[in-house]
C-alpha cells in the first residue's frame, strides 16, 4: 500500500470503517487496526515511537547479526509471565460509553440530566483523561511538543525569524518556533499494520501463531494457535498487534484478506475520502530480505528495500516468478501496479521508520502542501527547505533522519505542479530529472486517478479461494461483520 499524505483530510473514515468491519466485538473496544494521528503528536498508543521504552523491532549487533530488541530467545522466555515492555490499557485509552439511559429515564429535575461516561471494561464511572485521538488537530500543543521526531528539527536560521545574525536564541529549536500559532504546522499520519517483509511480531511469537502468507505477504495471527503470550505486542515497533482481553488472544490488521482474495482493496483504502491510498502487487526477492534488514546505515535501509523489490518488466524476473508458481494474473498486476510506480519507478514514496528494520510494506508520499503559496508568490521552483513542515521532521519519520530523500521527493512533487502550470498557463517547464510525460503520469495517478488505477488487485486463484473459504467455515469464522460468530478474529 502507498498513502499520499498530501491528501489526507484527517476525517478518520478509514479508522471507523475498519472498526466497524473488524473490531466491533467484545474485547476489541480499545483497538484501532487503522488509526489516523495528527503530527506532530504522540500517536496511538501514546509514545509508540519510543523504542527505548518498548524495545520494539530489530537491532543490528556489532557482529552483524540481527536480533529482536526485546532480547534473545532466553530473555524473551523469561518475560513470558511478566514483561515490563507490555503496553497497558492506559497507553491506548480506557474505552468508554455514556449513561444514555439517564437522558431518557430521568424524572423531572432542576437541571438537565447528563449522560456521564462509564468504562466499557468495568462498567464504573470514569473521568476521561485520554483517548485514541486526544491530540487530534493539535489539541494542546503541549502534547505535540512531546513528538520525538521534533528532536531532529534544526533551529531556524535567525533571518527566518526576522532577527539579525547573532540575535538568535542559542536554546531555540525549530520545534519551539514552528509550533507558535502564526507558523503552525501539522499533518495527518494514517497508520495500519505494515505487513512487513521482516516482521518482528512473527519472530517474537513463541507459539508460531503469526505467519506471513506465502501467496500475498499478508501477516495474520492464527486464532487457533495463539496462546495469548502477548510477545508480539511489544515486539511490533508500530504497536499494531493488540491483545483481546475477552478471548485472551492477540489480533491485528488482516489487510482485509477476504476482500483481497476477491480482487477488492481493504476497507480503509476503499472508503478513504481523500482517495490517497493505492494498493497493488510488488514482486520481491525473498533472498535479499535478510541483507536489506541488516543494512548497517539506518538511513540506507529504504534504498536496500528498493533492491528487494523486483522489476516486474524484467524478463528474468517474469520467468523466475512463473517458475516459482506466481500466477500470470499476478505478474500482469505487478506490471501495472500503482504501488510499484510510486515506490520504485518514480521514487516518490518512503517507508515509515525503516530504522526499525522490519521492512514495512506500507509506504508514504511525504506531504508538501504548504509550499505552494511560496511557489506561486515567487513564480519559481520553491526549495523544499522553505516548507512550513520542516524537512528534518519528515526525514525523522520517513528516512531515519536523512533529509536528502525527502528533499528529492518534494522537488519532484513541486516539479509536477510547475509542469501543470506550464501546460495550463504557459509558464516555463521546471528543471527536473523526470520527463514531461512522466510528470503527466504522476499528476494523473496522484491527482485524478480512477478507482481501477488506484487499486490493481488480482483475485486469488479459485482453488486457493475455495480452500480458504472451506478452512474458514471449518474454523467457525464468518467474514460477515454481522455474523453471530463475530467475523474473523484476526
Ligand atoms: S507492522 Fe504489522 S507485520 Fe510489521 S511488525 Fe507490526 S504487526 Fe508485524
Ligand atoms: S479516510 Fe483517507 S482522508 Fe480520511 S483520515 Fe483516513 S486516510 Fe485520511
Amino acid at each position: 500500500m502507498v498513502m499520499n499524505l498530501d491528501k489526507c483530510l484527517g476525517c478518520h473514515t478509514c479508522s471507523i470503517t475498519c472498526k466497524n468491519a473488524w473490531t466491533s466485538r467484545p474485547g476489541t473496544e480499545y483497538m484501532y487496526f487503522n488509526n489516523v494521528e495528527t503530527r506532530p503528536g504522540v500517536g496511538y498508543p501514546r509514545d509508540w515511537e519510543d523504542q527505548d521504552r518498548w524495545l520494539g523491532g530489530w537491532e543490528l549487533r556489532d557482529n552483524g547479526d540481527l536480533r529482536l530488541r526485546g532480547g534473545n530467545r532466553a530473555v524473551r522466555l523469561l518475560k513470558l509471565f511478566y514483561n515490563p515492555e507490555q503496553p497497558e490499557m492506559g497507553d491506548y485509552f480506557e474505552p468508554w460509553t455514556y449513561d444514555y439511559e439517564t437522558l431518557t429515564s430521568s424524572g423531572r429535575t432542576e437541571h438537565q440530566p447528563v449522560a456521564r461516561p462509564r468504562s466499557l471494561l468495568t462498567g464504573e464511572r470514569v473521568e476521561i483523561e485520554w483517548g485514541p485521538n486526544w491530540d487530534d488537530d493539535l489539541a494542546g500543543t503541549q502534547i505535540a511538543r512531546q513528538d520525538p521526531n521534533l528532536g531532529g528539527v534544526r533551529p531556524n536560521a535567525p533571518e527566518a525569524d526576522g532577527l539579525d545574525a547573532g540575535e538568535a536564541d542559542p536554546d531555540a529549536t525549530g520545534e519551539s518556533i514552528r509550533l507558535d500559532m502564526h507558523d503552525l504546522f501539522m499533518k495527518y499520519l494514517p497508520r495500519t499494520c505494515n505487513h512487513c517483509l521482516n516482521p518482528a511480531c512473527v519472530a517474537a511469537c513463541p507459539s508460531g501463531a503469526i505467519y506471513k502468507r506465502e501467496e500475498d505477504g499478508v501477516v495474520l495471527i492464527s486464532q487457533d494457535a495463539c496462546r495469548g503470550w502477548r510477545a508480539c505486542v511489544p515486539a511490533c515497533p508500530y504497536k499494531k498487534v493488540f491483545f483481546n482481553w475477552e478471548t485472551g488472544k492477540s489480533e491485528k490488521c488482516t489487510f482485509c484478506y477476504p476482500r483481497l482474495e476477491s480482487g477488492m482493496p481493504s476497507v480503509c483504502a476503499e472508503t478513504c475520502v481523500g482517495r490517497l491510498r493505492y494498493m497493488g502487487v510488488l514482486l520481491y526477492d525473498m533472498d535479499k530480505v535478510e541483507a536489506a534488514a541488516k543494512t548497517s546505515d539506518p538511513t540506507q535501509i529504504w534504498r536496500s528495500m528498493l533492491d528487494v523489490i523486483a522489476d516486474p518488466n524484467d524478463p528474468e524476473v517474469v520467468s523466475a516468478a512463473r517458475e516459482g508458481g506466481v500466477p500470470q494474473a499476478w505478474v500482469d498486476a505487478a506490471q501495472d501496479s500503482p504501488v510499484y510506480r510510486l515506490v520504485k519507478q518514480w521514487g516518490l514514496a518512503l517507508p515509515l521508520h525503516a530504522e526499525y528494520r522490519t521492512l514495512p510494506m506500507v509506504w508514504y508520499v511525504p506531504p508538501m502542501s504548504p509550499i505552494l503559496s511560496r511557489l506561486e508568490a515567487r513564480d519559481k521552483l520553491a526549495e523544499a527547505d522553505e516548507m512550513r513542515i520542516p524537512v528534518d521532521y519528515l526525514a525523522s519519520l520517513f528516512a531515519a533522519g536523512d533529509p536528502e530523500p525527502v528533499r528529492r521527493i518534494i522537488d519532484r512533487l513541486v516539479a509536477v505542479r510547475m509542469h501543470m502550470r506550464a501546460r495550463e498557463l504557459g509558464d516555463p517547464e521546471p528543471d527536473c530529472d523526470l520527463s514531461p510525460e512522466t510528470l503527466d503520469d504522476i499528476y494523473r495517478l496522484l491527482a485524478i486517478a480512477r478507482y481501477e488505477e488506484r487499486f490493481n488487485i488480482p483475485t486469488a486463484p479459485v482453488s486457493d479461494r475455495d480452500e480458504a473459504l472451506a478452512a474458514q467455515r471449518e474454523a467457525g469464522f464468518c467474514a460477515s461483520a454481522t455474523c453471530a460468530k463475530g467475523g474473523f478474529a484476526s
